[in-house]
């Protein structure tokens, strides 16, 4: 519902803003208000975790209201905006006392609300519809709906199920004996599906670890099954469902993956991806923290139905209507903070199921390549709100159909290109919870290896092979933990799998490569039964006039280049085709030599040669950003461009006591006053000609320690920077570290000959 206050003093107010003159009783006395209901939770989770408590609270907190009705683009739906944004209470000024008293509004988030014409959410179910549970008695209809929807009539989600891949076993739940539950080796029996999934948390208590099928164990759960009652809650529920939709069979990790010693864990760990993405549809109990939780909730119809709010044309923005109330972050609060969804190991089984059942707190979700649902909006989220949603199942649609990955050119629009699915696909990994003693590499290797085939490129610990040079300035965007995590030390430091926190890689984008391997060859890691291939440097376009620029330092490499330029002079055209081939080619090459077995490195140490230099590290009081001063060179202000670092784990106080940092810069881009990349040109590497001052550069690097082996560096973080001058960037490349290398490991022109572990 919506107080009658906000009813009064927003909706039908008829203004375009004001002020929510509501103080924290006030809140607590209408917290069955849609509006005022969420402001009180923020309110009351800021309270719990200031510290010191809050004093002064009563006459806080305040929000300033607005109402706005964005402008429709073509089939973009009709809707109203409601944001509440957290404001002092001398309204917007600046009281200018932030030191002393915390500004407590500003911990407050913003919230936003949408309300959509009633007529234009197709079915909107009534209370008596949506019953008192999630279980297959209330929700069951709904359920029925979007699956037979989805297999009769999208066309986009038909395709697949073609029986080509089945699961090594399954539990057989479709026998008439229904009291005892068996497992099966599928070969053996002929078995061909389909076939459903359960994506589930085993908790954290090792005691109540679900039933697992075990070499000591496993031939009596083959013969003689397992009996009803010794089944946890979420198997029994996801049995049900299964049966209720008419599978046969369903695959549950602990019970079809033998467990413990002399299991198969490892060779069936790495099937994963297969087992999900050929399932008939993943059910996800995603409200139970372990085994025993189940799938369905009891739950009244307040949770679910979303406040309605019915116009009397008192204001003109919402005429006569009868209008529906959808917070902004519903998709996300209500199914991707489920407690599943914060677990790493969910993220890949959500993108590779063709489609989903999740089985939430409040209602029950559905997903699948073509539409987003939950049992309030059956009929699918509405456009506004269906941002993150529908980028899955844009990228669901696609993983599906690794070749239409393929077949698509890799740079197409920003946000439909491998890249940024990649990029985003890390990002929303790495911000949920590993858990311990998991692999990481392990947890993603179902959606890195969909993408590998598709790009045909070499996939290392998290990173591709071509550009390795940006890739491995991929930065932890909130730097919050004291130490590298270590069930993960046996990851290189230069894989991001090698942190705790939210992850962000680089885009491939700049074009100076600064630094190369020992042999001239752009940095590469070494997989095992692959050599490191020289078809990465055939496809970045304007290479060759790069290597110009850095001539100095290669000369041997430049002949070389010569007569590959020659050659690509002729044939522009036909580049892309026999790319292409090229990309084929190297795929099957790939599913021959690595299958689905993700890949292992010869050497963690990646050889570089680099200017590797030595610089203070500073933090910057105001921003909280760290940064490196630059030997020789002034401070940089905001106009004379950024050099930030971001630091993998947070510097101890040690380090800020002066200390040097090292560094080495791996690519960068020059770029002219008007800040396009220039790519040609034969202006020297090191600056220093006057032509260059017009010139900024930006780029990436990373900041180094020594390991314990001589010449051998660890990652401790990366290094952006944007727009700085040519001076700062030649200080940066002669700053050199030379200490006591031999001549043979330092050149003037090449750097220093290190590793990088
Ligand atoms: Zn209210
Ligand atoms: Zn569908």
């Amino acid at each position: 519902m919506i107080c009658e206050f906000c009813v009064k003093a927003i909706l039908a107010s008829g203004k375009p803003w004001g002020y929510h003159q509501k103080i924290l009783s006030d809140l607590q006395t209408s917290s069955a208000c849609v509006f005022c209901a969420r402001l009180l939770q923020d309110v009351e989770e800021r309270r719990a975790t200031s510290s010191p408590p809050l004093t002064n609270a009563a006459n806080w907190p305040l929000h300033r209201w607005s109402v706005r009705r964005p402008g429709r683009i073509r089939e973009s739906a009709d809707a109203v905006i409601v944001t509440f944004r957290p404001t002092s209470h001398d309204g917007d000024r600046d009281t200018g006392q932030h030191d002393e008293q915390p500004a407590v509004e500003t911990a407050l988030p913003e919230r936003a609300f949408y309300l959509f014409p009633e007529e234009d959410l197709g079915h909107v179910p009534s209370q008596q519809e949506l019953g008192v549970t999630t279980n297959l008695e209330d929700s069951g209809q709904q359920i029925k709906k979007w699956m037979q929807k989805c297999v009769t009539e999208h066309k986009y989600c038909r395709r697949h199920h073609s029986g080509d891949f089945v699961p090594t076993r399954l539990l057989a739940i479709g026998l008439p004996d229904q009291s005892r539950i068996r497992v099966i080796e599928t070969k053996r029996h002929g078995i061909k599906g389909p076939y459903v999934t359960l994506s589930h948390c085993w908790g954290k208590d090792p005691l109540i670890k679900p039933l697992e099928i075990t070499v000591q164990n496993q031939k009596e759960f083959m013969e003689e099954g397992i009996t009803w009652d010794a089944l946890p809650e979420n198997f029994k529920q996801a049995i049900e469902v299964g049966r209720f939709l008419g599978i046969q069979h369903i695959w549950i990790d602990s019970l079809c993956i033998i467990q413990g010693p002399g299991g198969d864990f490892h060779a069936e760990a790495s099937l994963m991806h297969q087992v999900y993405r050929n399932s008939y549809c993943n059910i996800a109990a995603a409200d139970s923290p372990d085994c025993r939780g189940g799938l369905f909730r009891s739950r009244t119809a307040r949770d679910v139905l979303l406040a309605r709010y019915k116009a009397d044309g008192t204001s003109a923005i919402f005429e006569h209507k009868a209008w529906r109330v959808v917070p902004e972050d519903f998709w996300d609060a209500e199914l991707l903070h489920t407690i599943i969804y914060t677990r790493g190991w969910v993220f890949q089984e959500r993108m590779l199921a063709p489609r989903l059942l999740h089985f939430a707190h409040h209602q029950i979700f559905w997903d699948c390549a073509t539409t987003s649902a939950c049992e309030a909006l059956p009929s699918g989220l509405p456009q506004p709100l269906d941002t993150t949603a529908g980028t899955d199942r844009h990228w669901r649609g696609r993983l599906q159909e690794s070749d239409s990955l393929r077949h698509r050119p890799l740079a197409g629009a920003a946000d439909d290109s491998l890249e940024q699915f990649w990029k985003a696909a890390v990002r929303s990994y790495t911000a949920c919870e590993l858990t311990k003693g998991r692999d990481k590499l392990i947890a993603i290797w179902g959606i890195a290896k969909l993408v590998r085939d598709a790009l045909g490129e070499a996939y290392g610990p998290g990173l591709w092979e071509r550009n390795l040079e940006e890739q491995l300035a991929w930065r932890v965007v909130e730097c919050e933990a004291d130490g590298r995590p270590e069930e993960q030390s046996h990851v290189p430091s230069w894989s991001w799998a090698s942190v705790r926190g939210v992850v962000e890689v680089r885009d491939r984008m700049l074009r100076w490569r600064v630094v190369r391997g020992h042999e001239g060859e752009p940095i590469a890691f070494s997989l095992v039964g692959r050599k490191p291939s020289k078809r990465v440097e055939e496809r970045s376009d304007s290479w060759d006039e790069e290597l110009a620029i850095m001539s100095q330092h290669l000369t041997k490499m430049e002949k070389k280049q010569q007569g590959g330029r020659e050659a690509s002079n002729h044939s522009t055209k036909k580049e892309s085709q026999s790319k292409e081939v090229a990309e084929q080619g190297q795929t099957g090459s790939h599913a021959k030599a690595d299958g689905d077995q993700p890949p292992k490195l010869q050497s963690i140490s990646i050889p570089i040669r680099g200017h590797v230099g030595a610089a203070p590290l500073r933090r910057d009081a105001l921003g909280g950003r760290w940064t490196l001063e630059i030997p020789e060179c002034p401070e940089i202000g905001e106009e004379d461009g950024t050099l930030e670092v971001f630091p993998d784990v947070k510097p101890k106080f040690d380090d800020l006591g002066g200390e040097n940092w090292y560094f080495v810069v791996l690519a960068s881009s020059r770029l002219n006053p008007n800040n396009e990349v220039v790519s040609a040109g034969g202006a020297h590497a090191h600056g220093g000609d006057e032509k260059d001052i017009t010139y900024t550069y930006s780029g990436v690097g990373i900041t180094l320690k020594p390991a314990e082996r001589d010449r051998h560096f660890y990652r401790t973080g990366a290094l952006h920077f944007r727009g700085i001058s040519a001076t700062m960037w030649t200080r940066m490349h002669t700053t050199y570290c030379k200490e006591t290398a031999s001549p043979d490991e330092y050149k003037d022109a090449e750097g220093l000959k290190f590793w990088l572990d």
